[in-house]
């Protein structure tokens, strides 16, 4: 049986232009998930990432407008409690998704830890921006009585900038890969997991983001999968993106998909992990690599449509 593991990009959970309640959460996931049955329908065993940015953020909003009757958490734990929410919700509309089609299988979320280096220079350099918006004043204040990193967020006002450290383990894929192998449908490395380094032989949290898809292919090449598939909001990576020239990539090698990424076509934070993280993939042994849309999932897996990368 072959292994596929498929990263859901935020609008598997909230789509533009959605308030975000939660029946519109609902309604997003369980379209979703029909996606995803249609793959393991196929045959294949599906393994299941997912991105957090929105929900995360949202929960940082929480913490601040709580703050004077509960005291705040830190962000690793927003990002578990994030593995949570959307893991319940992917696992209750998928099992539902699968049961109405007569497949009886159980789908289970891991509160999964990833490793990064605690010399990685993104530390010294922190690019994302979470949370709350405040003005100037307040962000001076509040840099000084937290240590944070306040900047202005070029979509207006100042916020919380935190370091974005390039995923290196994960560190359940030993309990990720028994599951699987007895074959239940996994979700994994939500949100590109929960940041934790080493400090003399102790793993603990660290105040940072991981890009999901990033992270989603230390989990398809230490699982040994044969495909990654990056689902997102855009048929695939164009090339002279938002140009008049823009030419979406069909099928390519590594050695072109790194001749493009290179010459930065793929916009950092967005497109760019993607197709990193497809090159990452191939070179680590996968057999093919692909971004679609997400409601072309299976389409994308057998290269109808989408970005497919391949061994040279
Ligand atoms: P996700 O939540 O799925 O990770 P992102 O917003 O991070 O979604 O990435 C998808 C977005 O990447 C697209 O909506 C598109 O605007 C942007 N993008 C940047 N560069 C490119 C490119 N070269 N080709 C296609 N899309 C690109
Ligand atoms: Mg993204």
């Amino acid at each position: 049986m072959e292994t596929v593991v498929i990263a859901l990009g935020g609008n598997a959970f909230l789509q533009k232009g959605q308030k975000g309640t939660v029946e519109e959460q609902w309604n997003n996931v369980v379209r979703a998930m029909k996606q995803i049955a249609d793959i393991i329908e196929c045959g294949y065993r599906v393994v299941l990432t997912h991105g957090n940015g929105p929900q995360v953020g949202n929960i940082l909003v929480w913490m601040e407008s709580a703050k004077e009757r509960i005291p705040p958490l830190t962000m690793d734990i927003a990002g578990a409690m994030t593995q949570g929410w959307l893991g319940y919700m992917i696992q209750q509309a998928l099992r539902n998704e699968l049961r109405r089609r007569g497949l009886n299988k159980v789908v289970v979320s891991i509160v999964n830890q990833v490793l990064v280096d605690k010399n990685d220079p993104a530390f010294q350099n922190p690019t994302k921006y979470v949370g709350p918006y405040y003005t100037e004043e307040e962000a001076k204040k509040i840099a000084k009585e937290k240590g944070w990193t306040m900047k202005p967020d070029p979509r207006g006002g100042w916020r919380r900038v935190v370091p974005s450290p390039d995923p290196k383990d994960n560190l359940e894929i030993d309990a990720i890969r028994a599951l699987v192998e007895a074959g239940f449908i996994v979700v994994a490395s939500g949100g590109g997991g929960i940041p934790v380094i080493n400090e003399d032989g102790e793993i603990k949290g660290v105040e940072a983001v991981i890009d999901k898809d990033l992270a989603g292919e230390i989990l398809a090449s230490k699982l040994g999968a044969d495909y990654f598939i990056i689902l997102t909001d855009v048929e695939g990576a164009m090339i002279n993106f938002g140009k008049p020239n823009q030419k979406m990539l069909r099928k390519i090698t590594v050695s072109e998909a790194e001749k493009y990424y290179k010459e930065g076509h793929f916009k950092p934070g967005s497109m760019g992990p993607k197709v990193l993280a497809c090159i990452r993939f191939i070179k680590h042994g996968g057999k093919k690599a692909a971004i679609g849309h997400l409601y072309r999932a299976l389409d994308t897996l057998e290269e109808k449509t989408g970005t497919i990368i391949v061994p040279d």
